[in-house]
């Protein structure tokens, strides 16, 4: 079955439509049919159709997720464990918040085809700790979907388990990162390990693990309910299905939109009301504090890697922050470092030290006293971060900086003067 051609609201289309604390309401709208055809077909046909769905992971890694599923379907050892990353913590991000709060039957759904098709009987929900709704919304579903069979001893009588746990976070930015949150769940300092090896195969408890964030696990939906072929037709080529954006900053209507892949920033920013106030855009940073600041230039660049990673730019998480033409960008830059000198998790040398440096370089930026050698400076740590970080805070806390130097004009000239 075809989604019709303008079909672009696929993982938002039961929120705000449904009571999110019903079971009834959400078997009414579709409710674990994903489910039953998975039962249904076997763990092959859902990898199949992931597969020809294209679908890559949405946190802003962007691995086919096709792929992922079988390598821990195929992964040698007992137990296996699924993790649904709810870790949301990428400033400017909130898309899985939204799920969560107005959706998270679908979540509890997803994560049961997913234990199923990988082998897998026991599920972690790992929320970041601030989602106090999102949280109760959520375990009221995992209540409820086990009352119903959804969950439990032998889910809709196939005779297999799955049984879903939710884990907090602790408020670590860096434990979003997957093997960060693997050593949160055990009791281990929030650090990222090195790899190899690969969740897939020496994930959490050092089992094989398969671990998305909520938007990924969200759209298997539609895929199982449509086809994988269906659900590649919408989108382009390069970017398959639908994305969620979360636009926010001087943006007339902030929120979470839902767009098909190969979409543009100026049709974003059109959708969600243009920049508030009436007032001239400035900035737009795409992708959160990881992210980079777009030239205006290429609002009209379709969101898809083969036009982005020409021009040095990613997608990310799918956060974009508009700034007006009222806000000092280095001051917003500088912030940006201090976040990540604040988040970074201290275990290797080049984060732990160069985003600090970013820090002291940039606070003479805004304070009017850029040295000569400044912005070479920053170049040389954003490479040095880039290249021999361990994990990926590290290897993008400095992304930020370094296209606020092709973006922004010196503030007060002093940059390099
Ligand atoms: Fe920790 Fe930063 Fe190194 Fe990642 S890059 S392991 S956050 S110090």
């Amino acid at each position: 079955m075809a989604y019709p051609a303008t079909a672009s609201n696929l993982l938002l289309a039961r929120c705000g439509l449904v009571d999110p604390a019903s079971i009834d309401d959400y078997e009414a709208h579709d409710g674990f049919q994903a489910l039953r055809r998975a039962l249904e077909m076997g763990p092959e046909w859902v990898i199949e159709q992931l597969t020809l769905s294209g679908l890559v992971g949405r946190g802003g890694a962007a691995f086919p997720t096709g792929r992922k599923w079988q390598a821990v379907r195929a992964a040698q050892g007992e137990p296996r464990y699924v993790i649904l990353n709810a870790d949301e913590s990428e400033p400017g991000t909130f898309s899985n918040r939204k799920l969560l709060e107005e959706d998270p039957f679908s979540s509890v759904e997803a994560m049961a085809i997913a234990g199923l098709t990988v082998g897998s009987a026991l599920g972690y929900a790992y929320i970041r700790g601030e989602y106090t709704t999102a949280t109760r919304y959520l375990a009221t579903a995992i209540d409820a979907a086990r009352e119903r069979g959804y969950l439990g001893a032998d889910v809709l009588g196939s005779g297999r388990p799955f049984d879903i746990e939710i884990r907090r976070g602790g408020g670590a930015y860096i434990c979003g990162e997957e093997t960060s949150l693997f050593n949160s769940m055990e009791g281990l300092r929030g650090e990222p390990r090195s790899k190899p090896p690969f969740p897939v195969n020496v994930g959490v408890f050092r089992k094989p693990t398969l671990i998305n964030n909520v938007e990924t696990l969200v759209s298997v939906q539609p895929i199982l309910l449509k086809g994988g072929e269906a659900f590649a037709q919408l989108g382009v080529p390069g970017f398959t299905g639908t994305k969620l954006f979360c636009l926010s900053g001087h943006i007339a209507h902030p929120g979470v939109y839902e767009a098909p892949g190969g979409t543009t920033l100026r049709a974003l920013l059109e959708m969600a009301g243009g920049v508030a106030n009436g007032r001239d855009l400035q900035a737009v940073l795409m992708g959160g504090a990881a992210g980079m600041f777009v030239p205006l230039e290429h609002l009209d660049q379709p969101l898809i890697p083969s036009a982005l990673t020409p021009l040095g730019l990613t997608i990310g998480s799918g956060a974009v922050i508009i700034f007006d033409d009222t806000v000092d960008m280095w001051e917003v830059t500088r912030l940006i470092a201090e976040f990540f000198a604040e988040e970074s998790c201290g275990q290797c040398v080049p984060c732990r030290v160069g985003t600090k440096r970013q820090v002291e370089i940039l606070h003479r930026f805004t304070m009017g006293h850029g040295r000569p050698d400044d912005e070479q400076l920053l170049q040389e740590i954003g490479a040095a971060m880039g290249d021999a970080s361990i994990c990926g805070l590290g290897q993008t806390a400095a992304w930020a900086v370094l296209s606020a130097l092709k973006v922004f004009p010196s503030p007060s000239g002093d940059i390099g003067a």
